[in-house]
């Protein structure tokens, strides 16, 4: 027989639970601030861009949805389609249960869209990170890894067993000093780097580190995760943009923002991408992304590709957002993106502002130490094509009375 909670033993001192002390005496930090950004509840979605949450019409300004695809009718309608022809699920992995008729054709539109040879579908865009670099890393090799860079590109190279070697982010110096103690390593040596930033809203100099790249004869791989959409004459991110694409080896990224989905993928000019299958853990041992949802973002590939005003209408607002805000005297994480991050002076600070601005009916992201990249506090928001010029008026309006 089960025991009820409250008669349970209590943990012995030096158990296994023992780590979880200190986390829960943060919970009970936050708990006393009456203020829990990891509690956020959306009750109710009323448009795109805006949702119930504490029982208020809120302005969603911090939710990744660059190009505003989540409602979009054809992206609906092909999951639906999807659905009632294929099914809820994939029950299992591509290499037990076999692959389903939508993923190929996914692997071959993303293949066509960034004019490369070989793609490869993941079911999410964590798993491409651990998926590509587990597979493209063994103990042994090396791997250059900008110093902010997301969680899943790091955890994927802890997973390959490689030796990792931080570099300053942003930081081309920093890079070819640590290529260059490599000496004769170096040329089988990968460079792992972002395009556009998730927190700050920066920029990676891609074409110095191109060049240091073709100097020291190493690889390069790109998550483009928040780029994708944004940059590039065909959307296909930063390295598109500042004209890299011979010098990139493998483009990582997820369906999960600009394509309004779920899932991540790999592709490369390189033949080898076809085999990462065969020994890519967290491609083989994982179900494959549902029916529904490679069918949505077979369809949002094809809306970012014949509907050019996504694009026009995202840096519009992302213009008007960072202008709006700068003029108020704000001080922001970088210059004009689809991500604009406001610092505060603290936590404090931070914590208070972000409050402030639910209550006002403005949803963003509260970034704090550590998860936040330089040890500062910040507001992080992000805009989407789908938000009205109104919408972020009234965004602007809700930092002027803060
Ligand atoms: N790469 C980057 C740069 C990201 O910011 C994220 C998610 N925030 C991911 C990969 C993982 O993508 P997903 O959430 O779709 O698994």
């Amino acid at each position: 027989m089960n025991q009820p909670e409250s008669q349970s033993a209590p943990a012995a001192p030096g158990g296994l639970m023992d780590k979880f002390a200190p986390v829960a005496a943060m919970r009970a930090g936050i708990e006393a601030t009456g203020i829990d950004p990891t509690g956020v509840v959306i009750e109710h979605m009323l448009s795109t861009t805006e949702a119930i949450v504490e029982g208020r019409p809120t302005i969603l300004a911090g939710t990744n949805n660059y190009l505003g695809m989540t409602f979009n009718p054809a992206c609906i309608a092909a999951g639906q389609q999807a659905m009632a022809e294929f099914g809820t699920g994939t029950t299992g992995s591509r290499m037990a249960n076999g692959t389903f008729a939508g993923h190929t054709d996914l692997e071959a539109a993303l293949a066509e869209f960034f004019g490369l040879p070989y793609a490869m579908v993941f079911s999410t865009g964590y798993a491409a990170n651990l998926g590509t670099l587990a597979a493209l890393l063994n103990p042994g090799d090396a791997v250059l890894l900008d110093g902010d860079a997301h969680a899943s590109l790091y955890d994927g190279c802890r997973m390959s067993g490689a030796q990792i070697f931080r570099f300053k982010h942003n930081d081309p110096e920093s890079l070819d000093k640590r290529l260059t103690r490599l000496g004769e390593q170096a040329k089988r040596a990968l460079i792992v780097v972002e395009g556009l930033y998730s927190v700050l809203g920066d920029l990676a100099p891609l074409r110095e580190f191109a060049e240091i790249k073709r100097k020291h004869g190493a690889w390069l791989l790109v998550d483009e995760a928040h780029s994708l959409g944004a940059y590039g004459q065909h959307g296909r991110g930063l390295y598109e943009e500042l004209a890299i694409e011979a010098d990139t080896d493998f483009v990582v990224g997820t369906f999960s923002k600009s394509l309004g989905a779920m899932g991540g993928f790999c592709v490369s000019p390189h033949p080898e991408l076809k085999l990462f299958r065969y020994t890519s853990r967290p491609f083989i041992f994982t179900a494959s992304p549902s029916p529904a949802t490679v069918a949505t973002v077979r369809e949002a590939l094809n809306q970012i590709q014949t509907r050019p005003e996504l694009k026009h209408n995202l840096w519009r607002n992302a213009q008007h957002l960072h202008g709006g805000l700068g003029a108020l005297g704000l001080t922001l994480g970088a210059p004009p993106s689809p991500v604009v991050a406001v610092r505060c002076t603290d936590r404090d600070q931070a914590f208070a502002r972000w409050r402030k601005l639910l209550e006002t009916g403005v949803y963003c992201n509260l970034m704090a130490p550590p998860a936040s990249p330089d040890g500062s506090s910040l507001l992080r928001l992000s805009v989407s094509a789908a938000h009205t010029p109104e919408q972020i008026d009234r965004v602007i309006a809700a930092f002027a009375a803060l």
